[in-house]
């Protein structure tokens, strides 16, 4: 297993599947993970496995930080394509995510005019009036939500408090289909409990998840680097585009789907 940390604040810029040339912000601990969820393929690894490290990078640490990386890459005239808020672990954690994306979209406006402002979340905290209206304010707000089925949140992204499915597609709800849906296919076992959010009867319910939240896009995915969890198994591509075929039918809006295999 090779999961790995994200060590600074600022990272890349990487190549994303999914963003084109993008510099991630890690609000999350430099030597540890933070995360309300425990997901069976994090590729930071285990919650449990990186808790020595608690200390969170202050705003005005994140502000400097990301003005000085954006300085140097205009001198260069190297600017990316998106600045995305991830690294080790759920971004909206950070007490101050708020202001921080102030000061995120002033920098972009000021010095990477073309950048899109992303967030990956796993969407548990959009019922935190300052943490959705920052959301609302991005180019890409991408929520992750991996089955519209209960048991299997519990199995696969294992939420470490309270999860109500019904509630956060209230909350998705909110965007007015302002947002990307994200979703991560796979099937596996993992301590005795088989799981696989691509049967007919998840695919079912997430569909109808997305029929209520009309997101203008959707990325559908699979495993693609290393996880913590060893027994999973990737689904195949002409599986993911089955998926997007019958997303295809229901999608009167016009959403855009993609597809990361
Ligand atoms: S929500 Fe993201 S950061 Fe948190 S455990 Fe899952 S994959 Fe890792």
């Amino acid at each position: 297993m090779a999961t790995l940390l994200f060590h600074n604040i600022i990272f890349g810029p990487v190549q994303s599947r999914r963003l084109g040339i993008s510099l991630g912000i890690n609000l999350l601990p430099a030597h540890g993970k933070w995360c309300n969820f425990d997901c069976l393929y994090c590729e930071c690894g285990w919650n449990a496995d990186h808790r020595n490290d608690r200390r969170l990078p202050t705003r005005e640490q994140v502000r400097e930080a990301l003005q000085e990386k954006l300085q140097r890459m205009q001198q260069d005239k190297a600017l990316p394509d998106a600045i995305t808020f991830s690294g080790n672990g759920e971004p909206t954690l950070h007490p101050q995510f708020p202001t921080i994306m102030d000061d995120a979209i002033a920098l972009r406006n000021r010095l990477a005019p073309q950048a899109k402002i992303c967030v990956l979340s796993n969407a548990t905290n959009l019922h935190k009036d300052a943490v959705f209206h920052a959301l609302q304010k991005t180019d890409k707000p991408i929520l992750k939500v991996d089955s519209a089925i209960e048991s299997s949140i519990r199995r696969i992204n294992r939420p470490q408090g309270h999860y109500d499915i019904a509630y956060i597609t209230e909350q998705l709800q909110r965007f007015n289909g302002q947002f990307t849906l994200q979703t991560l296919f796979l099937r596996g076992l993992f301590h005795g409990e088989k799981f696989d959010n691509s049967t007919p009867e998840e695919i079912g319910k997430w569909l109808d998840i997305v029929q209520r939240t009309h997101p203008r896009e959707i990325m559908l995915y699979t495993i693609h680097r290393d996880t913590p969890a060893q027994s999973l198994q990737k689904l195949a591509k002409d599986e993911l585009f089955a998926i997007a075929q019958q997303l295809a039918a229901i999608n009167t809006w016009g959403a855009e789907v993609r597809i990361a295999e």
